[in-house]
């Protein structure tokens, strides 16, 4: 079985969905202020997947030494981990963490 494959992409882009102007650090696909992120990668980077639905971070964990966001796509509803950023606006994470209760995952 083949373990999902990193591509590093750069690329700056808008939050669809507070309109902050993201620069991209080509491993952050999410907004920093917002957090949210949008569904477009298959294995992260691929930029493969269809979908392209908006994607709501609905809770927040303590991973190794940072935080780890899961995300719940909008559209379709698929639901998945990801790394958070150094960048990251704090609050927003402790708003996540407040209202994500869902103990699950
Ligand atoms: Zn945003
Ligand atoms: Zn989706």
């Amino acid at each position: 079985m083949e373990g999902p494959k990193f591509q590093r992409r750069i690329e700056d882009f808008i939050c669809e969905h507070c309109g902050a102007e993201v620069s991209g650090d080509g491993f952050t696909n999410h907004c920093p202020v917002c957090l949210w992120s949008k569904h477009v990668d298959v294995n992260p980077g691929d930029r493969a997947e269809p979908c392209q639905g908006l994607m709501e971070p609905v809770a927040i964990q303590p991973h190794k030494d940072s935080y780890r966001i899961r995300f719940r796509c909008q559209k379709c509803g698929e639901e998945r981990w990801n790394k958070s950023a150094p960048q990251d606006d704090f609050e927003t994470l402790l708003e996540i963490a407040r209202k994500g209760a869902d103990p699950s995952g």
